[in-house]
């Protein structure tokens, strides 16, 4: 009986050491636990959690079979995790595992609108959630308007207040003042206490010079005399479809102002309603206009474009007199009348075609046009009233077939011009036309020598008596190139 029981213990003491994986051993040495090393972890035990224990045992002979390794502390974005894992003796070893690190997620901006906040682009962590980058608001654009609208949003701009009404009768009313408006950009309202605003009264705007656009609504009428006169700083101005008259001198002297558009419904333009826009550099004239006032554009000295409706029959007198930018200007087919000094001191107009439904030409009303080297007359016209062109510099003149008269220095003082061509139909001539001109020295003239002869005046004019006459000239006016 005693036999068998040690066989039993040896055989318990076999198996025991062969489910940890280590050489059993020997029966003389004793299990880990009752014969502990100093140097060597015993069962129950922990290694240090940041090494990897030893797997072999110099004083035990005992080898460690761990299982798999168990997380026992989750890494997280920032810290640290643990992880151990066992041998059946008891042993436990133990590792960190690394800190995994935020996992960053965009957190996109949004862009603020006319009224709205945005937000800045910032990022947060997946795992944790911690804000990585922080958004911040970004405030409100605002309205940016332009001729009383925003361009970002399309939203109109709210009328101004402090605007000065008087009851222009039962059932309208005008503006009369900017009373205590200090909007740089006005905006009229359409209606006051309830009657629609009809009529900018006569030097509502006068010299307010700290307006610097003005949007008037479409139920506005007319304009009175002087409404805008004196306004600086006034640069842009919307004339709406509905105003059907604009009084003289209405945006006189309005130095800032760039460009103007008058719209189709305006039918009456007042005199020098833009004289003095010495900043214009564009003006279109709707198609209702059939007569451009006298002085309409004076001295805008820096107007280059005009355009000019087909249904125009007049210019008034001066209408672009030291009109200096101006280079090129078409008249139209409509055109009938050209009154004095239509045309005076555009220095920079090079070339002009009067269309042949012209039929008059005021005094100086082609003068002073000192870059204008090409005129064509219209065949319409029956005489050259005095001084039509003058100190101009053309070196040829087309006097049309039809002219009868031509008037006391209706063409004088053109140091250029070399050549004229006179009509068959002249009966009279002045002594001082071509005066002053110098250099005339060639006349191209359409009638026999007998006709020429008969012509009143001719034998008294200085100029021709110095050029050589060509009778019987047959070629067409133009294109001409002598
Ligand atoms: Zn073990
Ligand atoms: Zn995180
Ligand atoms: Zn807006």
């Amino acid at each position: 009986m005693k036999k068998y029981c040690l066989f039993l213990f040896f055989a318990l003491f076999v198996f025991l050491c062969c489910s940890c994986g280590r050489q059993p051993n020997p029966p003389s040495q004793a299990l880990p636990s009752a014969q502990p090393s100093s140097s060597t972890p015993s069962a129950g035990e922990t290694l240090d959690p940041t090494s990897v224990t030893e797997t072999s045992t110099p004083s035990a002979e005992h080898l460690h079979t761990f299982g798999e390794w168990k997380v026992v502390k989750e890494a997280t974005c920032v810290s640290e995790g643990q992880k151990e894992r066992s041998c059946a003796c008891g042993l436990t070893e133990r590792e960190t595992v690394p800190a995994v690190g935020h996992t960053t997620v965009a957190d996109p901006g949004t862009t603020p609108t006319c009224t709205e906040e945005g937000l800045t682009a910032g990022s947060h962590c997946a795992l944790c959630g911690k804000i990585l980058e922080d958004q911040h608001a970004l405030p409100p654009l605002g309205h940016d308007y332009q001729n009383g609208v925003c361009v970002r949003c399309g939203a109109e701009q709210p009328p101004s207040t402090g605007l000065v009404f008087s009851g222009d009768s039962m059932d309208s009313c005008k503006l009369i003042g900017i009373g205590n408006c200090f909007d740089s950009t006005v905006v009229i309202p359409d209606e006051y206490e309830g009657k629609p605003v009809r009529a900018i009264g006569a030097d509502a705007f006068a010299k307010a010079t700290r307006v610097r656009s003005v949007i008037i609504p479409d139920s506005v009428h007319v304009i009175e005399r002087d409404a805008f006169s004196g306004c600086g700083s006034l640069e842009s101005v919307l004339i709406p479809e509905g105003v059907v008259w604009i009084y003289a001198e209405a945006f006189r002297d309005c130095t800032a102002l760039k460009t103007v558009k008058i719209p189709d419904s305006v039918t009456i333009l007042g005199a020098g309603a833009f004289w003095g826009c010495s900043s214009l550099t564009e003006a279109v004239i709707g198609k209702r206009v059939t007569k451009l006032p006298k002085q309409l554009f004076t001295y805008c000295r820096s107007l280059e474009s005009v355009t000019l409706p087909e249904g125009l029959t007049e210019i008034g007198s001066s209408a672009f007199m030291n009109c200096e930018a101006l280079k090129d200007l078409t008249l139209p087919e409509s055109l009938r009348s050209i009154a004095d000094n239509a045309f005076a001191s555009c220095k920079s107009l090079a070339a002009l075609t009067i269309p042949d439904g012209v039929t008059t030409i005021g005094a100086f009303a082609i003068s002073n046009c000192t870059s204008l080297s090409q005129v064509l007359l219209p065949s319409g016209i029956t005489k050259l009233e005095g001084v039509v062109l003058n100190s101009c510099s053309f070196e040829f003149i087309s006097v049309p077939e039809g002219v009868r008269t031509i008037e006391e220095s209706a063409i004088s003082s053109c140091p250029s011009l070399k050549t004229v061509i006179l009509p068959r139909s002249l009966e009279k001539i002045d002594p001082t036309v071509f005066s002053d001109c110098e250099a005339l020295a060639t006349v191209l003239f359409r009638g026999t020598e007998d006709e020429w002869q008969k012509i009143e005046g001719v034998a008294e004019n200085e100029q021709l008596a110095g050029a050589q006459i060509i009778f019987s000239y047959k070629v067409p006016d133009y294109p001409i190139r002598l």
